[in-house]
């Protein structure tokens, strides 16, 4: 019988990958713990409605890559295709977000129905951070700061650039898109396909194709940065000089609008060179307008959300896998005969009480010398401590480096672990 595969885009993460998973998540839940982020949980199913009402209906996600179907009781119901949504439904549905700032962060797998190539799956991760109830710029470099800290402490450095622009109010680019359709009009057939049908859906949008041809009608085309309101004007001059005094290297990038309906004023995006087209690995911006949008009290939000699998790729592509990220294990504890199972089991007990921290394996299974000491190399752990007769009538063990050709010591088992605990910190 032909065995079941799994779903085309939808990825396994298998034992060897997940210490790196393991080491950006560890690493993201520190950082956001720092600055006073809470985490939240919401479920991964929601009503069809509450992506159509906020992420917009001619947007790429809501006419062509939602994971829509009924249930049993004949109810629209969507995968999460992002965490916005949800987040801000469940804030106002427990009175999250009355008369109070919140500081949020999730993370979870999110689906859309795109074609699955490098950087871009079916199901794929995501971390996301939104803030509620703050109005100023400082929130928005708050969030700018806290990402490129991760970026540090991930081990990124510069590998990652910052783009920043600011969309304006509603006002503004209603003015702006009309601004935009009278001058594109002239040229409609000039324009790439996708372009064409956006003029009437979604004419944004076409700011950031990348076909030639409409790149170079937009290089005349009336630019939003001159439509700006004031509030939106004064709002991102201060971002910038925010960023400027963290330190925070940015470019503006007047192409940058975003695919969702329910960003205004300040959009970034992360990006990084070396994942060819897929290179943005973390994007967002302000959304003031959802909150009352969606149902409840006009309220000042701002966020953004990171692709964990661009990360992993980009982390694995530049080889700055940290090792603590690539082992499974520090100590293997073999059981030479019978007699030695009980106090090997005991032996490993004892370490794993002394070596915070350390991954310590105990053989099981029995087996031969030579096939338990073929088992500890295959672990990757850097040592093997060995329990045979001779050691248990000593009170010792053996201590066998597995990753040079160090010779095998005996050790006093009452020092065991100081020794193991020095050497593994080299
Ligand atoms: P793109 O322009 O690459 O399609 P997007 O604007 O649709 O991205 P967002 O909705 O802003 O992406 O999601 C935030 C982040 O989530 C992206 O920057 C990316 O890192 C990640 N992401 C989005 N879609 C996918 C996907 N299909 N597979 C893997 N990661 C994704
Ligand atoms: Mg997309």
């Amino acid at each position: 019988m032909a065995k079941i595969q799994a779903i085309r885009g939808m990825n396994d993460i298998l034992p060897e990958q997940t210490p790196l998973w393991q080491f950006v998540e560890s690493t993201a839940r520190r950082v956001l713990r720092q600055y006073g982020y809470q985490e939240i949980r919401m479920p991964v199913v929601e009503q069809t409605d509450l992506f159509k009402r906020s992420i917009g209906e001619v947007t790429d996600i809501v006419e062509k890559e939602m994971y829509t179907f009924e249930d049993r009781n004949g109810d629209s119901l969507t995968l999460r295709p992002e965490g916005t949504a949800g987040c801000v439904r469940a804030a106002e549905e427990h009175g999250l977000l009355f008369n109070q700032t919140r500081r949020l962060w999730y993370t979870g797998p999110m689906f859309r129905h795109e074609r699955p190539q490098k950087g871009r799956y079916r199901q794929f991760h995501q971390i996301g951070v939104e803030c509620f109830g703050i109005q100023g710029p400082d929130i928005d470099a708050e969030l700018l700061i806290l990402t490129a800290r991760l970026w540090q402490e991930l081990g990124l450095g510069t590998h990652a650039r910052l783009e920043i622009n600011s969309i304006g109010s509603s006002a503004a680019r209603k003015e702006f898109r009309g601004a935009l359709v009278d001058y594109l009009g002239q040229y409609k057939a000039q324009l790439d396909e996708d372009s064409q049908r956006r003029l009437d859906t979604n004419p944004l949008r076409i700011l950031d194709s990348k076909d030639p041809g409409t790149r170079k009608l937009l290089t005349d085309a009336p630019r939003l940065e001159d439509y700006l309101d004031a509030e939106s004007r004064e709002h991102f001059d201060q971002l910038k000089k925010l960023l400027d005094v963290a330190g925070i290297a940015y470019t503006v990038n007047p192409a940058l609008v975003r695919g969702l309906d329910y960003y205004g004023k300040t959009v970034f995006e992360w990006v990084t060179d070396s994942l060819g087209a897929q290179g943005t690995i973390c994007a967002g911006g302000r959304y003031d307008g959802l909150v009352e949008q969606l149902g409840g009290k006009p309220t000042s939000a701002v966020g953004f959300a990171m692709g964990l699998e661009r990360l992993i790729l980009l982390l694995d592509t530049l080889g700055l896998v940290p090792e603590e990220a690539n082992s499974n294990a520090d100590v293997y504890v073999t059981a030479m005969g019978e007699a030695a199972v009980a106090p090997a089991l005991a032996l490993a007990e004892n370490l794993r009480d002394e070596l915070e921290g350390r991954v310590v394996i105990s053989h099981c299974g029995g087996g031969s010398f030579k096939s338990q000491m073929k088992k500890a190399g295959r672990s990757g752990a850097r040592y093997a401590v060995i329990l045979g007769e001779n050691e248990l009538e000593n009170t010792t063990a053996g201590l066998k480096p597995l990753r040079s050709d160090e010779g095998q010591s005996s050790v006093a088992q009452s020092d065991l672990a100081a020794v193991l605990a020095k050497a593994l910190a080299n």
